[in-house]
């Protein structure tokens, strides 16, 4: 732990967040969505706190995901769900009997009801068209006989008011009684926010919980757990028409002083923050200047004599704005923080 930079992750926030989506799913659990190792937060951690807090149902993508947490979840009443279901390349894991699979097609059905069944989830598609099995053959008996657990879908427009919205409400509603699964889950983070029609028996938020905001009606109840923090390797000063890092994408007018930052692109400091982002130390706003490095970032540090080499700052990160300023989604500033930080649970 002794990396030039590092993600200070709150964790009164994370719990927070979880408290208030938990809250706004009314009688619905909350779960958690951990994929991509908790949207880069590193899903250990975050599944370590979201069990204290009482989360019980969580969310990866692939086998090797669920894998990494298996220690942390296996047993009742912590449930782990694997996205994408199985290939046959999974089923020695999938038969180990610590998380379930959420089946996506035809094959995957009767590949898990050949190795003998088991707890499972489903996926239906409402009109995503992504992945899932479609209502059809749910109603054509596709699912008989398999214990299911969660029968989910997912939906594709939550954080636009759109008509989509209900109409795959609708069609999860036509689902109801259909099966024998326990419960029925739709909402994302976004579709929490559409109201309790959406919450079913169990909501599914991922980005939300990390302090991303899909919809405004989240803004007032979520808080930033993310802070990238970097360590100044140099400081120098431009003189007037000194142009500074890579194409020159600044150029002084005036006697600038200027920090060089262990941070850049593939830290996941994207190249969008360019003569954009802004670091700060106390209260002082130090902007970016130039371009974005893969390892280095420049900033102006004029507010700050003192400040020096050795010294840290703090990057402006919260992910609405942060996600404005760089062109990238709130989703990939998350899952884009890369493997050099030193990741800080405070
Ligand atoms: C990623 C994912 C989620 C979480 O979505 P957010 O928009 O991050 O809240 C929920 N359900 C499924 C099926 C997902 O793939």
């Amino acid at each position: 732990m002794n990396a030039p930079l590092r993600l200070s992750l709150d964790t009164a926030a994370l719990v927070a967040n979880w408290q208030a989506l938990d809250r706004l799913s009314g009688s619905a659990a909350c779960g958690a969505a951990v994929k991509a190792d908790g949207y880069g937060l590193g899903a250990r951690g975050v599944v370590e706190r979201l069990i204290q807090a009482g989360a019980r149902d969580f969310f990866v993508a692939s086998w090797n995901e669920a894998a990494a947490i298996a220690n942390l979840v296996g047993e009742a009443p912590i449930g782990l769900s694997v996205l994408h279901g199985v290939r046959a390349e999974d089923m020695a894991l999938g038969g180990q009997g610590f998380a379930r699979p959420v089946l996506n097609t035809i094959e995957q059905v009767q590949r898990w009801r050949a190795a003998g069944g088991g707890a499972c989830d489903v996926m239906v598609d409402t009109g995503m068209n992504r992945l899932g099995v479609s209502p059809q053959d749910v109603a054509d008996g596709l699912l008989q006989g398999l214990t299911i657990d969660t029968l989910m879908s997912h939906l594709a427009c939550a954080d636009e008011d759109r008509a989509a919205n209900a109409q795959q409400r609708s069609r999860m509603d036509a689902l109801r009684g259909v099966t024998q699964a326990r419960r029925m889950s739709l909402a994302n983070s976004a579709g929490i926010a559409l109201g309790p029609d959406y919450a079913y028996d169990l909501t599914r938020p991922g980005l939300a919980l990390y302090g991303g905001v899909p919809r405004g009606e989240l803004a007032p109840v979520l808080q930033q757990v993310v802070t990238p923090q970097a360590q100044i390797l140099q400081r120098r000063v431009l003189a007037a028409g000194d142009s500074i890092g890579y194409n020159a994408r600044y150029t002084a007018t005036a006697p600038v002083e200027v920090a060089i930052l262990n941070i850049g692109y593939a830290d996941g400091y994207w190249r969008g923050f360019t003569n954009a982002g802004r670091a700060r130390s106390g209260d002082a706003v130090l902007p970016v200047l130039g371009r974005v490095s893969m390892d280095l970032t420049a900033i102006s540090v004029d507010a700050l004599p003192t400040l020096a080499e050795g010294d840290w700052v703090t990057l402006d990160f919260a992910l609405p704005e942060a996600s404005a300023l760089s062109g990238m989604s709130q989703y990939e500033l998350l899952t884009g923080l890369g493997s050099r930080f030193d990741r800080i649970w405070m």
